[in-house]
């Protein structure tokens, strides 16, 4: 099992499957371990395409290749957004001020008034959140883990190609695939009843 591999090894690990192989490939392997069943299954719905789910659960199990993880090869640890703290799964998730940008955008068109500062209270609010209606509560668990996901990918970008960090096209690319989902679900016109057309 990889968990029971030196901290180390798992970050090696994983630096070199990003660096080859895709996150579905990553993902069937983690399925075929059994481990995605320690999720709650109120967390891990089926309408969440794999994708986003995993990145987030990775981060939440500390698997991201973050700076911080990977100290050790001698490189730049500070965050590529920001160029200021030291990168951490929950710097460039929550605490960084480009990120933060774009999770003010999506909070307030979906409504989501709970601070979240760490992926597990991320995670805490979603499995506790009841209310509203049926459509707006998938709306929220898929545009939380698509905007884990296109960060993750958006840093990514970043450090490996040289492109520039971009809050608007993060919110923008979240809005569309969260619309996209939902109205494979739900008539046209109650999405945009609740999301606004
Ligand atoms: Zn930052």
């Amino acid at each position: 099992m990889l968990t029971s591999l030196p901290r180390r090894e798992v970050a090696k690990l994983w630096a070199k499957w990003y660096a080859t192989k895709g996150t579905i490939e990553a993902y069937e392997w983690f399925r075929s371990k059994g481990e995605l069943k320690l999720w709650p299954r109120f967390v891990w719905k089926d309408f969440v395409p794999p994708k986003f789910f995993f990145t987030t659960w990775q981060a939440v199990k500390g698997r991201l290749a973050t700076w911080d993880r990977l100290g050790y090869l001698n490189i730049e640890q500070h965050c590529p957004l920001c160029l200021g703290d030291t990168e951490s799964a929950d710097h460039i998730f929550f605490k960084c001020q480009k990120t933060r940008d774009v999770w003010r955008e999506i909070k307030g068109w979906l409504g989501m008034r709970r601070m979240m500062s760490t992926i597990q209270m991320a995670i805490k609010w979603m499995t506790k959140e009841r209310h509203g209606a049926a459509v707006m509560r998938k709306a929220r668990r898929l545009a939380l883990m698509a905007t884990v996901n296109l960060i993750w990918r958006a840093r990514n970008a970043v450090v490996h190609d040289g492109t520039t960090f971009e809050p608007k096209h993060i919110v923008f690319e979240v809005k569309k695939i969260t619309y996209e989902i939902l109205y494979s679900l739900y008539p046209h016109d109650m999405v945009q009843l609740y999301l606004g057309a």
